[in-house]
Protein backbone atom coordinates (compact mmCIF):
# COMPACT_ATOMS: atom_id res chain seq x y z
CA UNK A 1 0.00 0.00 0.00
CA UNK A 2 0.71 3.82 -0.30
CA UNK A 3 -0.55 5.29 2.77
CA UNK A 4 0.05 8.83 2.93
CA UNK A 5 2.82 8.73 0.32
CA UNK A 6 3.18 12.17 -1.72
CA UNK A 7 2.60 11.78 -5.81
CA UNK A 8 2.19 14.38 -7.74
CA UNK A 9 0.79 13.79 -11.27
CA UNK A 10 1.45 16.05 -14.18
CA UNK A 11 -1.83 16.35 -16.63
CA UNK A 12 -5.37 15.38 -15.88
CA UNK A 13 -5.69 13.64 -18.96
CA UNK A 14 -6.77 10.04 -19.26
CA UNK A 15 -3.45 9.00 -17.94
CA UNK A 16 -2.73 11.59 -15.35
CA UNK A 17 -6.40 11.37 -14.08
CA UNK A 18 -6.89 7.32 -14.27
CA UNK A 19 -3.46 6.98 -12.27
CA UNK A 20 -4.58 9.66 -9.93
CA UNK A 21 -7.42 7.51 -8.82
CA UNK A 22 -5.55 3.99 -8.32
CA UNK A 23 -3.01 5.86 -6.19
CA UNK A 24 -5.56 7.16 -4.32
CA UNK A 25 -7.51 4.26 -3.89
CA UNK A 26 -3.86 2.72 -2.63
CA UNK A 27 -3.65 5.56 -0.46
CA UNK A 28 -1.94 7.68 -1.83
CA UNK A 29 -1.94 11.54 -0.95
CA UNK A 30 -2.28 12.63 -4.84
CA UNK A 31 -2.15 16.10 -6.51
CA UNK A 32 -2.54 16.63 -10.11
CA UNK A 33 -1.19 19.50 -12.14
CA UNK A 34 -3.18 20.63 -15.29
CA UNK A 35 -1.78 23.51 -17.15
CA UNK A 36 -5.55 24.33 -18.81
CA UNK A 37 -7.77 26.44 -16.67
CA UNK A 38 -10.42 24.10 -16.82
CA UNK A 39 -11.05 20.18 -17.29
CA UNK A 40 -12.21 20.24 -20.68
CA UNK A 41 -11.74 18.06 -23.45
CA UNK A 42 -12.08 18.90 -27.20
CA UNK A 43 -15.40 17.50 -29.00
CA UNK A 44 -13.94 14.27 -30.59
CA UNK A 45 -14.46 10.77 -30.06
CA UNK A 46 -12.70 7.86 -28.82
CA UNK A 47 -13.17 3.71 -29.23
CA UNK A 48 -12.36 2.25 -26.11
CA UNK A 49 -11.46 -1.17 -26.02
CA UNK A 50 -12.17 -4.59 -23.70
CA UNK A 51 -8.39 -4.19 -22.19
CA UNK A 52 -8.92 -0.09 -21.51
CA UNK A 53 -12.93 -1.00 -20.22
CA UNK A 54 -11.19 -3.89 -18.12
CA UNK A 55 -8.96 -0.50 -16.17
CA UNK A 56 -11.92 1.58 -15.80
CA UNK A 57 -13.96 -0.99 -14.47
CA UNK A 58 -11.28 -1.88 -11.74
CA UNK A 59 -11.39 1.74 -10.80
CA UNK A 60 -14.89 1.32 -10.35
CA UNK A 61 -16.26 3.48 -13.45
CA UNK A 62 -19.17 2.65 -15.17
CA UNK A 63 -17.74 3.87 -18.58
CA UNK A 64 -20.60 2.05 -20.75
CA UNK A 65 -22.93 4.20 -18.76
CA UNK A 66 -21.82 7.48 -20.99
CA UNK A 67 -20.61 5.26 -24.07
CA UNK A 68 -22.84 3.22 -26.69
CA UNK A 69 -21.49 -0.07 -27.04
CA UNK A 70 -20.06 -0.98 -30.37
CA UNK A 71 -21.56 -3.80 -32.52
CA UNK A 72 -18.04 -4.20 -34.82
CA UNK A 73 -15.66 -2.13 -37.30
CA UNK A 74 -16.10 -2.26 -40.89
CA UNK A 75 -13.68 -1.78 -43.45
CA UNK A 76 -15.33 -0.62 -46.72
CA UNK A 77 -14.41 0.66 -50.06
CA UNK A 78 -14.02 4.48 -49.60
CA UNK A 79 -15.14 4.45 -53.57
CA UNK A 80 -17.81 2.36 -53.91
CA UNK A 81 -18.96 2.20 -50.19
CA UNK A 82 -18.76 -1.57 -50.84
CA UNK A 83 -17.63 -3.83 -47.19
CA UNK A 84 -14.56 -5.42 -47.25
CA UNK A 85 -14.41 -6.83 -43.97
CA UNK A 86 -17.20 -6.42 -41.60
CA UNK A 87 -15.62 -7.56 -37.96
CA UNK A 88 -19.20 -8.17 -35.70
CA UNK A 89 -17.93 -7.94 -32.60
CA UNK A 90 -21.89 -7.64 -31.48
CA UNK A 91 -21.91 -11.28 -32.48
CA UNK A 92 -18.66 -12.63 -32.06
CA UNK A 93 -17.55 -10.97 -29.10
CA UNK A 94 -21.09 -10.84 -27.27
CA UNK A 95 -19.49 -10.56 -24.05
CA UNK A 96 -16.66 -7.67 -24.26
CA UNK A 97 -16.98 -4.46 -23.59
CA UNK A 98 -16.14 -1.98 -27.16
CA UNK A 99 -17.12 1.23 -26.14
CA UNK A 100 -18.21 4.38 -28.92
CA UNK A 101 -17.33 7.56 -26.31
CA UNK A 102 -17.28 11.16 -26.62
CA UNK A 103 -13.86 12.86 -25.06
CA UNK A 104 -15.58 14.69 -22.97
CA UNK A 105 -17.74 11.95 -21.16
CA UNK A 106 -14.38 10.35 -20.42
CA UNK A 107 -12.37 12.88 -19.24
CA UNK A 108 -15.40 13.99 -16.70
CA UNK A 109 -15.99 10.36 -15.94
CA UNK A 110 -12.25 9.98 -14.93
CA UNK A 111 -11.84 13.18 -12.97
CA UNK A 112 -15.12 12.95 -10.53
CA UNK A 113 -13.55 9.58 -9.90
CA UNK A 114 -10.30 11.32 -9.30
CA UNK A 115 -11.72 14.12 -6.83
CA UNK A 116 -14.39 11.44 -5.01
CA UNK A 117 -11.41 9.00 -4.30
CA UNK A 118 -9.66 12.69 -2.92
CA UNK A 119 -7.32 13.68 -5.12
CA UNK A 120 -6.48 17.37 -5.50
CA UNK A 121 -6.40 18.75 -9.11
CA UNK A 122 -4.56 22.07 -9.66
CA UNK A 123 -5.43 23.76 -12.64
CA UNK A 124 -3.14 26.62 -14.11
CA UNK A 125 -0.17 24.86 -12.93
CA UNK A 126 1.86 24.51 -16.70
CA UNK A 127 5.16 22.49 -15.10
CA UNK A 128 7.95 23.96 -16.82
CA UNK A 129 10.70 22.14 -15.39
CA UNK A 130 11.23 19.00 -13.15
CA UNK A 131 14.46 18.98 -11.05
CA UNK A 132 15.21 15.33 -9.53
CA UNK A 133 17.02 14.81 -5.95
CA UNK A 134 17.93 12.13 -4.05
CA UNK A 135 15.41 12.78 -1.54
CA UNK A 136 12.34 14.41 -3.70
CA UNK A 137 11.28 15.94 -6.84
CA UNK A 138 11.06 19.45 -7.38
CA UNK A 139 8.35 21.14 -9.88
CA UNK A 140 9.04 24.63 -11.28
CA UNK A 141 5.90 26.06 -12.62
CA UNK A 142 5.28 28.65 -15.58
CA UNK A 143 2.71 30.65 -12.65
CA UNK A 144 5.87 31.57 -10.65
CA UNK A 145 5.31 28.98 -7.72
CA UNK A 146 7.34 25.94 -6.87
CA UNK A 147 6.09 22.52 -5.14
CA UNK A 148 8.25 19.03 -4.44
CA UNK A 149 6.86 15.84 -4.18
CA UNK A 150 8.09 12.29 -2.90
CA UNK A 151 7.15 10.72 -6.29
CA UNK A 152 6.24 12.84 -9.55
CA UNK A 153 4.55 10.85 -13.01
CA UNK A 154 4.65 12.59 -15.85
CA UNK A 155 1.32 12.30 -17.60
CA UNK A 156 1.74 15.21 -19.99
CA UNK A 157 1.34 14.18 -23.15
CA UNK A 158 3.03 14.74 -26.66
CA UNK A 159 5.37 17.48 -25.22
CA UNK A 160 5.99 16.25 -22.05
CA UNK A 161 8.46 18.22 -20.16
CA UNK A 162 9.55 14.89 -17.89
CA UNK A 163 9.87 12.70 -20.69
CA UNK A 164 12.27 16.24 -22.07
CA UNK A 165 14.05 15.95 -18.59
CA UNK A 166 14.51 12.25 -18.39
CA UNK A 167 15.60 11.70 -22.07
CA UNK A 168 16.73 15.22 -24.22
CA UNK A 169 14.53 16.59 -26.97
CA UNK A 170 13.77 14.05 -29.33
CA UNK A 171 12.20 15.57 -32.47
CA UNK A 172 9.42 13.60 -34.10
CA UNK A 173 9.08 13.44 -37.67
CA UNK A 174 6.27 14.04 -40.05
CA UNK A 175 5.12 10.98 -41.31
CA UNK A 176 3.21 13.00 -44.60
CA UNK A 177 -0.06 12.27 -43.51
CA UNK A 178 -2.66 15.40 -42.35
CA UNK A 179 -6.08 14.29 -40.41
CA UNK A 180 -8.92 16.46 -39.96
CA UNK A 181 -11.70 16.20 -37.44
CA UNK A 182 -14.77 16.60 -36.97
CA UNK A 183 -18.03 16.10 -35.15
CA UNK A 184 -21.71 16.86 -36.90
CA UNK A 185 -25.08 16.12 -35.87
CA UNK A 186 -26.45 12.82 -36.69
CA UNK A 187 -29.38 11.85 -39.02
CA UNK A 188 -30.67 8.83 -37.12
CA UNK A 189 -30.17 5.37 -37.41
CA UNK A 190 -26.89 4.89 -37.84
CA UNK A 191 -25.84 1.57 -36.51
CA UNK A 192 -23.29 1.86 -33.71
CA UNK A 193 -20.23 0.64 -36.03
CA UNK A 194 -16.34 2.00 -36.44
CA UNK A 195 -16.97 2.15 -40.01
CA UNK A 196 -13.21 2.67 -41.72
CA UNK A 197 -13.70 3.62 -45.71
CA UNK A 198 -10.35 3.32 -47.66
CA UNK A 199 -9.31 4.90 -50.62
CA UNK A 200 -6.10 5.68 -52.06
CA UNK A 201 -3.65 7.60 -49.78
CA UNK A 202 -7.08 8.53 -47.53
CA UNK A 203 -9.37 6.70 -45.07
CA UNK A 204 -12.44 8.31 -43.19
CA UNK A 205 -13.42 7.09 -40.11
CA UNK A 206 -16.44 7.51 -38.65
CA UNK A 207 -19.00 6.25 -36.07
CA UNK A 208 -22.09 7.79 -33.72
CA UNK A 209 -21.45 9.21 -30.41
CA UNK A 210 -23.95 10.11 -27.52
CA UNK A 211 -27.14 7.70 -28.23
CA UNK A 212 -26.53 8.49 -31.55
CA UNK A 213 -27.03 12.00 -31.72
CA UNK A 214 -23.93 12.89 -32.80
CA UNK A 215 -21.26 11.37 -35.29
CA UNK A 216 -17.26 11.53 -34.92
CA UNK A 217 -15.25 11.80 -38.26
CA UNK A 218 -11.86 11.69 -38.86
CA UNK A 219 -10.81 12.06 -42.33
CA UNK A 220 -7.13 10.93 -43.10
CA UNK A 221 -4.72 12.44 -46.44
CA UNK A 222 -1.13 11.60 -47.46
CA UNK A 223 -0.28 14.58 -48.87
CA UNK A 224 3.29 16.69 -49.13
CA UNK A 225 2.64 20.04 -47.76
CA UNK A 226 3.52 20.04 -43.94
CA UNK A 227 0.71 20.52 -41.47
CA UNK A 228 1.81 21.82 -37.88
CA UNK A 229 0.98 18.93 -34.67
CA UNK A 230 -1.47 19.17 -32.68
CA UNK A 231 -5.81 19.31 -32.67
CA UNK A 232 -6.69 22.78 -32.74
CA UNK A 233 -5.92 24.43 -35.88
CA UNK A 234 -8.82 25.08 -37.39
CA UNK A 235 -9.27 23.66 -40.92
CA UNK A 236 -11.52 24.97 -44.17
CA UNK A 237 -14.85 22.41 -44.06
CA UNK A 238 -14.87 23.35 -48.12
CA UNK A 239 -11.20 22.28 -48.43
CA UNK A 240 -12.17 19.11 -46.24
CA UNK A 241 -14.96 18.44 -48.92
CA UNK A 242 -12.86 19.14 -51.59
CA UNK A 243 -10.10 16.57 -50.51
CA UNK A 244 -12.22 13.88 -50.24
CA UNK A 245 -14.59 14.47 -53.12
CA UNK A 246 -13.74 10.97 -54.73
CA UNK A 247 -15.25 9.00 -52.08
CA UNK A 248 -18.43 7.60 -52.88
CA UNK A 249 -20.62 5.42 -50.12
CA UNK A 250 -21.93 8.35 -47.89
CA UNK A 251 -18.91 10.05 -47.47
CA UNK A 252 -19.84 12.94 -49.74
CA UNK A 253 -23.20 13.95 -47.90
CA UNK A 254 -21.84 13.31 -44.36
CA UNK A 255 -18.74 15.22 -45.15
CA UNK A 256 -21.54 18.08 -46.74
CA UNK A 257 -22.81 18.62 -43.09
CA UNK A 258 -19.37 19.64 -41.67
CA UNK A 259 -19.25 23.21 -40.42
CA UNK A 260 -16.49 22.99 -38.32
CA UNK A 261 -13.32 20.82 -38.76
CA UNK A 262 -9.90 21.05 -37.02
CA UNK A 263 -6.89 19.88 -39.39
CA UNK A 264 -3.16 18.60 -38.12
CA UNK A 265 -0.38 16.63 -38.89
CA UNK A 266 0.41 13.43 -37.83
CA UNK A 267 3.87 12.43 -36.48
CA UNK A 268 5.55 9.79 -35.25
CA UNK A 269 7.59 10.16 -31.77
CA UNK A 270 9.97 7.24 -30.83
CA UNK A 271 9.12 5.79 -28.04
CA UNK A 272 10.93 6.89 -24.66
CA UNK A 273 14.36 5.35 -23.81
CA UNK A 274 13.83 6.20 -20.27
CA UNK A 275 10.63 5.68 -18.64
CA UNK A 276 11.87 6.45 -14.98
CA UNK A 277 14.44 8.21 -13.09
CA UNK A 278 14.46 7.30 -9.30
CA UNK A 279 11.75 9.19 -8.66
CA UNK A 280 9.95 9.72 -11.81
CA UNK A 281 8.15 7.68 -14.21
CA UNK A 282 6.38 8.56 -17.67
CA UNK A 283 2.46 7.54 -18.50
CA UNK A 284 -0.07 7.29 -21.11
CA UNK A 285 0.84 9.27 -24.86
CA UNK A 286 4.23 11.18 -22.81
CA UNK A 287 6.39 7.65 -22.86
CA UNK A 288 5.00 5.88 -26.23
CA UNK A 289 2.95 8.54 -28.14
CA UNK A 290 1.17 6.74 -31.29
CA UNK A 291 -1.02 7.07 -34.27
CA UNK A 292 -4.25 6.91 -34.07
CA UNK A 293 -5.00 4.38 -36.64
CA UNK A 294 -5.63 1.42 -34.24
CA UNK A 295 -7.23 3.72 -31.69
CA UNK A 296 -5.15 2.79 -28.69
CA UNK A 297 -3.56 5.55 -27.12
CA UNK A 298 -6.08 6.26 -24.48
CA UNK A 299 -6.33 2.63 -23.78
CA UNK A 300 -2.67 1.98 -23.60
CA UNK A 301 -2.98 4.83 -21.04
CA UNK A 302 -5.69 3.49 -18.78
CA UNK A 303 -3.26 0.17 -18.78
CA UNK A 304 -0.24 2.33 -17.99
CA UNK A 305 -1.81 4.16 -15.09
CA UNK A 306 -3.18 0.65 -13.46
CA UNK A 307 0.52 -0.89 -13.92
CA UNK A 308 2.24 1.79 -12.22
CA UNK A 309 0.08 2.13 -9.42
CA UNK A 310 0.11 -1.72 -8.91
CA UNK A 311 3.44 -2.08 -8.69
CA UNK A 312 4.28 1.46 -6.92
CA UNK A 313 1.79 -0.41 -4.34
CA UNK A 314 3.35 -3.50 -4.39
CA UNK A 315 7.06 -2.98 -4.64
CA UNK A 316 10.08 -1.02 -2.89
CA UNK A 317 10.12 2.12 -5.13
CA UNK A 318 13.49 1.73 -6.44
CA UNK A 319 12.54 -1.85 -7.78
CA UNK A 320 8.38 -0.64 -8.91
CA UNK A 321 9.69 1.57 -11.80
CA UNK A 322 11.84 -0.55 -13.65
CA UNK A 323 9.17 -3.22 -13.03
CA UNK A 324 6.61 -0.88 -14.79
CA UNK A 325 8.57 0.15 -17.44
CA UNK A 326 9.42 -3.65 -18.54
CA UNK A 327 5.85 -4.34 -17.87
CA UNK A 328 4.64 -2.00 -20.26
CA UNK A 329 7.20 -1.55 -23.25
CA UNK A 330 7.63 -4.22 -24.88
CA UNK A 331 3.42 -4.34 -25.32
CA UNK A 332 3.52 -0.62 -25.82
CA UNK A 333 6.05 -0.80 -28.60
CA UNK A 334 4.13 -4.13 -30.34
CA UNK A 335 0.52 -1.98 -30.68
CA UNK A 336 2.44 1.08 -31.78
CA UNK A 337 3.72 -1.32 -34.50
CA UNK A 338 0.32 -2.68 -35.66
CA UNK A 339 -1.04 0.94 -35.82
CA UNK A 340 1.47 1.84 -37.82
CA UNK A 341 1.08 -0.96 -40.68
CA UNK A 342 -2.79 0.08 -40.29
CA UNK A 343 -1.73 3.71 -41.78
CA UNK A 344 0.03 1.57 -44.77
CA UNK A 345 -3.00 -1.27 -45.06
CA UNK A 346 -5.75 1.86 -45.29
CA UNK A 347 -4.04 3.78 -47.81
CA UNK A 348 -2.93 0.76 -50.35
CA UNK A 349 -2.79 1.52 -54.14
CA UNK A 350 -2.98 -0.15 -57.78
CA UNK A 351 -2.95 -4.06 -57.27
CA UNK A 352 -2.04 -4.21 -54.18
CA UNK A 353 -4.84 -2.70 -52.64
CA UNK A 354 -6.91 -5.24 -55.19
CA UNK A 355 -5.02 -7.97 -53.55
CA UNK A 356 -5.76 -6.95 -50.01
CA UNK A 357 -9.24 -6.59 -50.21
CA UNK A 358 -9.94 -9.75 -52.05
CA UNK A 359 -8.00 -11.57 -49.16
CA UNK A 360 -9.98 -9.31 -46.35
CA UNK A 361 -13.44 -9.98 -47.90
CA UNK A 362 -12.36 -14.02 -48.70
CA UNK A 363 -10.88 -14.47 -45.12
CA UNK A 364 -14.48 -12.11 -43.33
CA UNK A 365 -16.88 -15.03 -45.63
CA UNK A 366 -14.49 -18.19 -44.61
CA UNK A 367 -13.79 -17.40 -40.78
CA UNK A 368 -15.64 -14.48 -39.28
CA UNK A 369 -14.19 -15.23 -35.89
CA UNK A 370 -10.47 -16.03 -37.29
CA UNK A 371 -10.59 -12.33 -38.47
CA UNK A 372 -11.42 -11.19 -34.85
CA UNK A 373 -9.60 -13.56 -32.69
CA UNK A 374 -6.35 -11.78 -34.88
CA UNK A 375 -6.53 -9.27 -31.83
CA UNK A 376 -7.05 -11.44 -28.85
CA UNK A 377 -3.48 -10.21 -27.97
CA UNK A 378 -4.41 -7.00 -28.01
CA UNK A 379 -8.22 -6.86 -26.72
CA UNK A 380 -8.08 -9.78 -24.37
CA UNK A 381 -4.88 -8.37 -22.27
CA UNK A 382 -6.17 -7.29 -18.86
CA UNK A 383 -3.63 -5.63 -16.74
CA UNK A 384 -5.91 -5.74 -13.80
CA UNK A 385 -5.38 -9.54 -13.65
CA UNK A 386 -1.82 -10.09 -14.32
CA UNK A 387 0.71 -9.69 -12.04
CA UNK A 388 3.95 -9.71 -14.09
P1 LIG B 1 -3.22 13.80 -23.12
O1 LIG B 1 -4.62 13.39 -23.37
O2 LIG B 1 -2.53 14.59 -24.15
O3 LIG B 1 -3.21 14.60 -21.74
C1 LIG B 1 -2.09 15.34 -21.32
C2 LIG B 1 -2.55 16.38 -20.30
O4 LIG B 1 -1.40 17.04 -19.78
C3 LIG B 1 -3.43 17.46 -20.92
O5 LIG B 1 -4.54 17.71 -20.09
C4 LIG B 1 -2.49 18.68 -21.01
O6 LIG B 1 -3.18 19.91 -20.92
C5 LIG B 1 -1.61 18.45 -19.80
N1 LIG B 1 -0.29 19.06 -19.91
C6 LIG B 1 0.54 19.08 -20.98
N2 LIG B 1 1.68 19.72 -20.71
C7 LIG B 1 1.57 20.14 -19.42
C8 LIG B 1 2.44 20.86 -18.56
N3 LIG B 1 3.63 21.32 -18.98
N4 LIG B 1 2.03 21.12 -17.29
C9 LIG B 1 0.81 20.67 -16.84
N5 LIG B 1 -0.05 19.98 -17.63
C10 LIG B 1 0.34 19.72 -18.90
N6 LIG B 1 -7.03 6.56 -28.36
C11 LIG B 1 -7.85 5.51 -28.12
O7 LIG B 1 -7.59 4.71 -27.20
N7 LIG B 1 -8.99 5.30 -28.87
C12 LIG B 1 -9.31 6.13 -29.90
O8 LIG B 1 -10.32 5.92 -30.58
C13 LIG B 1 -8.45 7.23 -30.18
N8 LIG B 1 -8.74 8.06 -31.19
C14 LIG B 1 -7.91 9.08 -31.45
C15 LIG B 1 -8.21 9.90 -32.53
C16 LIG B 1 -7.37 10.93 -32.83
C17 LIG B 1 -7.72 11.77 -34.01
C18 LIG B 1 -6.20 11.16 -32.05
C19 LIG B 1 -5.27 12.28 -32.40
C20 LIG B 1 -5.91 10.37 -30.96
C21 LIG B 1 -6.76 9.31 -30.67
N9 LIG B 1 -6.49 8.46 -29.60
C22 LIG B 1 -7.30 7.42 -29.36
C23 LIG B 1 -5.28 8.67 -28.77
C24 LIG B 1 -5.61 9.29 -27.42
O9 LIG B 1 -6.41 10.43 -27.57
C25 LIG B 1 -4.33 9.67 -26.66
O10 LIG B 1 -3.39 8.64 -26.77
C26 LIG B 1 -4.63 9.89 -25.18
O11 LIG B 1 -5.49 11.00 -25.04
C27 LIG B 1 -3.35 10.10 -24.38
O12 LIG B 1 -3.69 10.47 -23.06
P2 LIG B 1 -2.63 11.16 -22.13
O13 LIG B 1 -3.35 11.40 -20.84
O14 LIG B 1 -1.36 10.40 -22.12
O15 LIG B 1 -2.29 12.55 -22.84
Amino acid sequence: MLIGQDIAILGAGVAGLAAARALAFRGAKVTVYERAEAITEVGAGLQLSPNGVAVLTALGLDAASVAMRSNGVMLLDGYTGRTVLHMDLKRYRPDNAFLLMHRADLIDLLAQGARDAGVEIKLLHSVERVTETDASVVLDFENGTQATHAVVIGADGLKSRLRTALNGDVDPFFTGQTAWRAIVPALGGEEPIAMVHMAHGKHVVCYPLRDGSLINIVAVEERSDWTEEGWFHRGDPAELTDHFSGFGGGIPSLLARVTEVSRWGLFRHPVAQHWHGTRTALIGDAAHPTLPFLAQGANLALEDAWVLADCLANMPLESALPAYQLRRRARAERVIEAANGNARNYHLKGPKRAVAHAVLRAGGAVAPRAVIDKFSWLYDHDVTTQTQ
